[in-house]
């Protein structure tokens, strides 16, 4: 049965796995800077990162910047931010979420989902919970963008690019590590355990 979710959102939820709210944001977010910049070529764009959360998986989806076309950059500021430029001219836009800012402030929200995920509610609460659950994910698909996020112009240097294949092993394991990552001659899991 559908759900009515627009197509493009149902290919999301499909690479996610899961129906949340910030896969939900993170389509939002991704279609809003698309528009934006006037819906680039994918292969032109790079895409900085702010945060390792669900909404990273529907700008992977939608915006054909991946991890592993290292055309998208973790950044992890732990802020709700993200950022397409074009890979060449640095020129492009910055989404801040702040409708989070202001979301569950107290905490109601977050703690009822750890106990409808725990099974720890009764039947009534839980099917009260998946009603709002439900009603915020609709909410956030529909909402005027400057409810849910702001978008500015970007014009700064991209991210360097990633790449090459040349590397060295490391000093203890011997396990070769790709240049630059090794610290005094130490990969991380070595130096993480001699230095911890
Ligand atoms: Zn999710
Ligand atoms: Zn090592």
């Amino acid at each position: 049965m559908s759900r009515g979710f627009p197509p493009d959102f149902e290919r999301v939820l499909a690479f996610h796995g899961h129906l949340c709210l910030d896969i939900a944001m993170g389509y939002r977010v991704a279609q809003a800077a698309m528009a934006a910049m006037n819906h680039p070529d994918p292969a032109t764009l790079v895409a900085t990162v702010g945060g390792d959360t669900c909404a990273v998986d529907a700008i992977q989806a939608l915006t054909g910047c991946t991890f592993g076309k290292r055309n998208l950059v973790p950044r992890l500021t732990g802020k709700h931010a993200y950022t397409w430029q074009h890979a060449r001219t640095g020129v492009g836009v910055r989404v801040y979420v702040h409708y989070w800012d202001r979301f569950d402030t107290d905490g109601t929200f977050r703690a009822t989902m750890r106990r409808w995920k725990g099974d720890a509610l009764g039947p009534e609460q839980a099917a009260a919970f998946t009603a709002a659950h439900d009603r915020l994910i609709r909410h956030i698909l529909e909402a005027p963008q400057a409810e849910l996020f702001r978008i500015t112009a970007v014009d700064a240097p991209p991210p360097p690019r990633s790449g090459g294949f040349s590397a060295a092993p490391c000093a203890a394991c011997g396990e070769y590590v790709k240049d630059g990552r090794l610290t005094d001659g130490l990969c991380a899991d070595c130096g993480a355990q001699e230095y911890r």
